[in-house]
């Protein structure tokens, strides 16, 4: 059948859904319902094939979007596998959970809904699963030549897997004791489920990478051994300091940071031991403070664990529902966004800041807060000053304060300090971003570690970029 080329005017954006609130708070299983074949091949069918493609120019990998909308829509499903492959070697990720940077530069999205980009993304990868036709690849003819890689998040991961299709012998470090970084032990289930990283993970192995879990680089394994074993380093090793709050009543017993709180959550999900200090929700009143990513997946856990009560505040202002006119399409808008998490309960706040954490008996009972407001003026920059609302201190009840400001750096002890590379103003690994090389001769890195905590998307583009020039650099040491 011929596509119908006015099938954007026809057909009305359809995304997927989520399963039924009741039913998923009771479990940690993928929030997200799949859509149907024939569902995906109509919202396919609203791509307009655009001259300019804004879409793919907005997603970091570059993503050859109008190709697989095409192919979809002519059910060849595995040429549309074999284009979104050639970019991205964790789709099923992206596909879930990236924030579709290239959705908000649909050009269809200027005057209506955009196409369903990251749904028909999902779709295919889940097809090639499903359908078998991914499958091991591995090279040709093999380049012995060796290079490390540490960290196995979705940086490292990206890397390994170019450098091991252009034949290098590549093996991943990881210092934790499963393969994904933040992938793994940062997003819960309900939004990643694990078995989707076993699944990849298998595949990687077949196709030669070596992967060397429980091994601390730069401690356990010294750099000496790095130097001598590998012509080439790529540290791919996250952004994961957090960002403390220094504020009177700190050091209550009760107060978490984000990750802490989650490494425990996925472990006790996936039945993993865990050998940090237990932290639970349930039966607590929880304040999360800060309103991102992190805060939110936090607020989906607390509601799973059973908390009495879940509140999250952020110190910025509420974002506007729809696109502000300072951020016109293509751009990608500061918006409002409900999570999964926040449709299933809890509260949330904006222009909130917290005065101090009150206890009793070294235990946290409250946390004091206040209202702020920005806007009101500007420093010398033209950045909008905060000022305090007087008379505004209220306390919210909290027995489990979790901190989820985000992130600072990357951990210098150890590796860092070893390698003796250089860190930039903002405390990241100084590398830049044309050549990925650090100031050590053969010492590359990438993703968090490298341009401060990010997005997936970001982390897989570096890898990718990160593993042509490690081929450059290796082609120029023959
Ligand atoms: C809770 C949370 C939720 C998020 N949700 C989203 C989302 O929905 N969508 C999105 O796009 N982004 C999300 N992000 C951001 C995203 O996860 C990160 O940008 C991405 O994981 C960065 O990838 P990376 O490979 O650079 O680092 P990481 O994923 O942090 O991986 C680094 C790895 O290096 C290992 N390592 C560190 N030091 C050593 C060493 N010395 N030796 C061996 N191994 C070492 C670490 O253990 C870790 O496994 C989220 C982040 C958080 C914290
Ligand atoms: S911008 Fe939107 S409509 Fe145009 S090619 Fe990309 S997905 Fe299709």
């Amino acid at each position: 059948m011929k596509k119908d080329v006015l099938g954007f005017l026809k057909i009305k954006r359809q995304a997927n859904v989520y399963r039924d609130i009741l039913e998923r708070i009771k479990d940690n299983k993928d929030v997200l319902i799949l859509k149907k074949e024939e569902d995906t091949k109509n919202q396919a069918c609203r791509c307009m094939d655009c001259g300019t493609p804004f879409c793919h120019s907005s997603c970091p990998l570059g993503n050859i979007i109008p190709e697989w909308n095409e192919l979809i829509w002519a059910d060849r499903f595995q040429e549309a596998f074999k284009f979104l492959h050639s970019t991205n070697v964790l789709p099923e990720v992206t596909g879930r959970i990236c924030p579709a940077l290239c959705e908000a530069s649909c050009v269809l999205g200027i005057n209506d809904d955009p196409i369903t980009i990251r749904d028909n993304e999902l779709f295919i990868v889940e097809k090639a699963f499903s359908d078998n036709f991914i499958k091991a690849n591995p090279p040709k003819i093999r380049i012995h030549k060796r290079v490390a890689v540490i960290g196995s998040g979705p940086a490292g991961i990206s890397t390994a897997y170019f450098l091991n299709q252009k034949g290098y012998e590549v093996t991943i470090f990881e210092k934790d004791e499963n393969i994904g970084g933040i992938l793994r032990y940062g997003i819960p289930d309900f939004k990643l489920e694990k078995y989707i990283l076993e699944r990849r993970i298998k595949i990687l192995k077949d196709e030669g990478i070596i992967f060397k879990t429980k091994v601390n680089v730069g401690i356990d394994y010294k750099v000496e051994d790095l130097n001598k074993n590998f012509d080439a380093i790529c540290i791919a090793i996250g952004s994961k300091v957090p960002r403390d709050i220094k504020i009177k009543g700190r050091e209550l017993d009760g107060i978490h940071f984000a990750m802490d709180f989650l490494i425990n959550a996925n472990k006790s999900v996936s039945g993993e031991k865990i050998k940090e200090t237990k932290i639970t929700a349930k039966d607590k009143n929880v304040v999360v403070i800060g309103g991102g990513d992190t805060g939110a997946d936090c607020v989906g856990v607390c509601i799973r664990q059973g908390a009495k009560s879940v509140t999250q505040i952020e110190i910025m202002p509420k974002p506007p529902k729809e696109r502000p006119l300072n951020m016109p399409w293509p751009k990608y808008p500061t918006i409002l966004r409900t999570s999964s998490s926040h449709q299933e309960g809890g509260k949330r706040y904006w222009e909130v800041s917290t005065k101090e954490f009150i206890g009793e008996n070294g235990k946290l009972k409250a946390l004091k807060c206040e209202k702020v407001k920005f806007g009101l003026n500007k420093d010398v920059h033209g950045k909008l000053l905060m000022n305090i609302v007087q008379n505004s201190e209220f306390e919210i009840a909290a027995d489990l304060a979790i901190l989820a400001m985000g992130f600072t750096n990357p951990e210098k002890t150890g590796l860092l300090e070893n390698l003796s590379v250089e860190i930039d103003s903002r405390g990241n690994i100084k590398a830049c971003d044309s050549d990925f090389k650090t100031n050590v001769d053969g010492v590359f890195a990438c993703g968090d570690a490298r341009r401060g905590a990010s997005l997936i998307v970001w982390a897989l583009f570096e890898g990718k970029s990160v593993a042509d020039n490690i081929n450059e650099y290796l082609k120029s040491k023959k």
